[in-house]
């Protein structure tokens, strides 16, 4: 699928500005007039926008009323010093699009230009999300918050990949990226001399029995073809040497693709720490956020959008990402497609979040593709009823 690979030179340019222009989370401010600024260049209407950062735009289709379908892309950029060496590396220093959040920026503008230009081919709208904040887990839910999706009846999502090459798109009915839980765990013992352990309680051993029995959820609870990981990362007790202390704590995160999963992890995981407090003597507090949920599409929608991509790209299944998305989010509210759209493909290139992350100019015309076929193919499911 070479013919798509040589990518229109006014996106390659808007790519460079944006990769060397990054801001962090909610502090979007001269990207969102740069974007907003582009849409209004190519005659998209530009949307009120209840947020301090990100864009709304609006475009109707000529071919009468419909349904109304969201194309959304992540705009924030991350606090990382960049070094990749590229001849249009981050300008502003501690800051880098090293989740190639620009890719999603630019293929969504292109597609954008390309639906505004031909707006006749289509019944119903596509409203152009720019969301702040997707790497603090908290932009979708201001979206969602500032009644931005009140009006939409699906939504669909990007995150290039560096583990694809440009061209492969990842999109179907199974579980894309991981669902992610904090938790955080207290103990309270009595104290007491080092010397004299009899004469109180203490929180240390108990902790170490908790750190390594949790493991256990995942050798002995959860289903061996069900992908799920536990990490203690932190642990904490104790000052000095000769005082056995009366707290203790850590704290991790659970990383799962199934719901029933984290639900099951859970209560083995509560009940872990109660009965090996009790069995210590000691008392103990389980704090669990269950921060995001898998990024899974709906499947019907998904399918229809992957039947399409072998005209524009090559389609490859998907290998899920252990990391999370807050993409997740708007499955509460309307129906998603979420895909990966391959941006390297060499073999042991760096990774998302990595200082030398490089993402390809040569992904954006999938990219715009993506987005632009996705659209189409979902007003027309929508349409139709399914
Ligand atoms: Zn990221
Ligand atoms: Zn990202």
């Amino acid at each position: 699928m070479t013919e798509n690979i040589e990518p229109d030179p006014e996106l390659v340019g808007i790519r460079h500005y944006l990769h060397a222009h990054p801001e962090r989370s909610f502090k979007e401010y001269d990207t969102s007039i740069y974007l907003a600024d582009q849409l209004k260049a190519h005659g998209i209407e530009i949307l009120d926008n209840p947020l301090e950062t990100g864009v709304v735009g609006l475009i109707r289709g000529g071919g009468g009323p419909g349904p109304r379908v969201a194309l959304r892309a992540d705009i924030d950029g991350l606090p990382i010093v960049e070094d990749t060496g590229l001849p249009f590396a981050s300008v502003n220093t501690g800051v880098m699009h090293g989740c190639g959040h620009d890719l999603h920026m630019t293929g969504l503008l292109g597609a954008a230009f390309r639906l505004a230009a031909r707006r006749d081919r289509f019944a119903g709208s596509v409203k152009i999300l720019f969301q702040p904040s997707e790497e603090t887990g908290q932009g979708a839910f201001a979206m969602i918050g500032a009644g931005l999706l009140d009006d939409v009846d699906a939504i669909i999502g990007t995150h290039n990949n560096p583990n694809y090459a440009p061209g492969q798109v990842a999109v179907g009915a199974d579980p894309m990226m991981a669902g992610c839980v904090r938790f955080q765990v207290t103990l309270h013992a009595e104290g007491t001399h080092a010397g004299y352990p009899h004469k109180g309680t203490g929180p240390i051993e108990a902790m170490a029995s908790m750190v390594l029995e949790l493991q256990t959820i995942v050798s002995r609870n959860i289903s061996a073809l069900h992908p799920l990981v536990l990490s203690v990362t932190e642990v904490h007790g104790g000052r000095v040497w000769n005082v056995v202390p009366a707290e203790a704590g850590f704290q991790g995160t659970v990383r799962y693709f199934h719901k029933e999963d984290s639900l099951l992890a859970e209560r083995r995981f509560r009940a872990i720490v109660a009965h090996t407090a009790e069995a210590f003597g000691i008392t103990a507090d389980v704090e669990w956020d269950d921060f995001q949920d898998p990024v899974v599409s709906d499947a019907s929608l998904a399918r229809a959008v992957a039947a399409d991509v072998p005209g524009y790209g090559e389609l490859e299944p998907i290998r899920p990402s252990m990391a999370g998305e807050d993409f997740c989010e708007f499955a509460d509210v309307t129906r998603t497609v979420f895909a990966f759209i391959g941006s390297n493909g060499a073999q042991g290139c760096a990774d998302w979040h990595s200082p030398r992350f490089v993402g390809l100019d040569a992904s954006i015309p999938t990219f715009v593709d993506f987005y632009e076929k996705a659209a189409l193919r979902v007003l027309g499911e929508l349409a139709a009823g399914r």
